[in-house]
């Protein structure tokens, strides 16, 4: 389709396509309808904006037509890093998010790429070579499962362990307001064959991951390193979810989902953290922060119900050695709830706000600010 221009009042297969690399990014909300028959995909206005807002973010003509260059770019956004295996071959490079990405994580360790610009080409195979060596892997330039896993393990030296409260407090006040070198996990629900909740055309494995990415690159922006628990066609369970975690060393866990009811009168936002209700309760009480946090700055920039914040004993929670929060944002069954968590600029909103909720966590209280009012801008780095 390259050698093709396709604009407002297209249709076909290929419309379809480009719909669909677009939803992916979360640029567009999905249309099951279209989705189910190819043929019927429309060009149509809102498609238009999804194209231009895309071209603007990669720095393309923003004219709202997917001429070769920008179908390229498109095709080229959908990989994330541990998707496929990736190596030098030349005469075929291989170009992607997933290549930048791999090259922004060598270069935060040391490791000399010329620049990110997500091809792999020699330098960055001389690179993936060098960390190889570095952590005792064969050399062989290719970057598969092993040297991804060796590339989530090497960060920052931080304690890890719930301990006590008073000792996690502790860390937290050592740890300081500044957020490089804070590592956060982020957690995907679902995915895979395992969508999760489905209703109004949204799925839930879907929202949970495009929202991992959105304040995944949030969060990166103000230098701390994430990592993410599942790729985008995979469903480890809550357990591995929880090992992978610790073996990052990260500072905090967001756990992403929403929720379904069998009235589609249920809806709202809710967070979750590590603790048993009773009388002799027990709680992480820095995880009990962190999803009031959450819960606060996500109600106070949207119009969601205000569910509150609960103790669970959910394996994620549990498993997990430092602050853990799952938020359950929203109901796919509510159709209020539905056609807020379809639109990408709540989602863009919903990220802020945990963004946000992970500076306050470190923000001393002289330093913090009235919950909804702190913006990205003003965060410490
Ligand atoms: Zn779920």
């Amino acid at each position: 389709m390259a050698e093709h221009r396709y604009g407002l009042g297209n249709r076909g297969p290929a419309v379809a396509e480009i719909r669909s690399k677009l939803t992916q990014l979360g640029l567009l909300a999905a249309t099951p309808d279209q989705d189910l028959d190819p043929g019927a995909a429309v060009f149509d206005e809102s498609v238009d904006r999804a194209v231009r807002q895309f071209q603007q973010q990669r720095g393309l003509t923003a004219n709202g037509v997917v001429d070769a260059e920008t179908y390229r770019v498109l095709d080229e956004a959908r990989w994330r890093l541990g998707d496929r295996l990736m190596s030098f071959q030349a005469g075929h490079l291989q170009i992607g998010d997933d290549v930048a990405t791999l090259q922004q994580r060598l270069l935060e360790l040391g490791f000399g790429v010329d620049r990110v610009d997500g091809v792999y080409g020699p330098s960055t195979e001389r690179a993936v070579k060098e960390f190889q060596r570095s952590v005792g892997a064969p050399p062989d330039g290719t970057c598969g499962p092993a040297t991804f896993k060796a590339l989530a393990r090497l960060s920052p030296i931080v304690t890890g362990g719930r301990a006590d409260a008073l000792r996690e407090s502790e860390r937290i006040h050592r740890a300081g307001p500044q957020l490089p070198g804070k590592v956060v996990v982020i957690d995907p629900g679902h995915g895979g064959v395992d969508r999760g909740c489905f209703s109004h055309g949204l799925s839930e494995a879907e929202i949970a991951f495009d929202l991992a990415s959105r304040i995944e690159g949030r969060l990166a922006a103000t230098g701390v390193r994430v990592f993410l628990t599942r790729g985008r066609d995979t469903s480890p369970d809550e357990a591995e979810r929880a090992r992978f975690a610790n073996e990052t060393r990260g500072d905090l866990v967001v756990s992403l989902h929403v929720d379904e009811h069998p009235s589609p009168e249920a809806g709202g936002v809710a967070t979750y953290y590590y603790g048993t209700v009773g009388d002799d309760d027990m709680r992480s009480t820095l995880g009990e922060r962190f999803a009031g946090l959450v819960q606060r700055e996500v109600v106070a920039r949207t119009d969601l119900r205000d569910c509150r914040t609960h103790a669970k004993t959910w394996d994620l929670l549990r498993y997990t050695k430092m602050p853990a929060v799952r938020i359950e944002l929203g109901y796919v069954t509510n159709a209020g709830d539905a056609l807020r968590l379809s639109d990408p600029g709540f989602r863009d909103v919903v990220a802020e706000a945990i963004v946000v909720a992970v500076q306050r966590v470190y923000l001393p209280p002289d330093m913090d600010s009235p919950t909804g009012v702190l913006q990205l801008g003003q965060l410490i780095r």
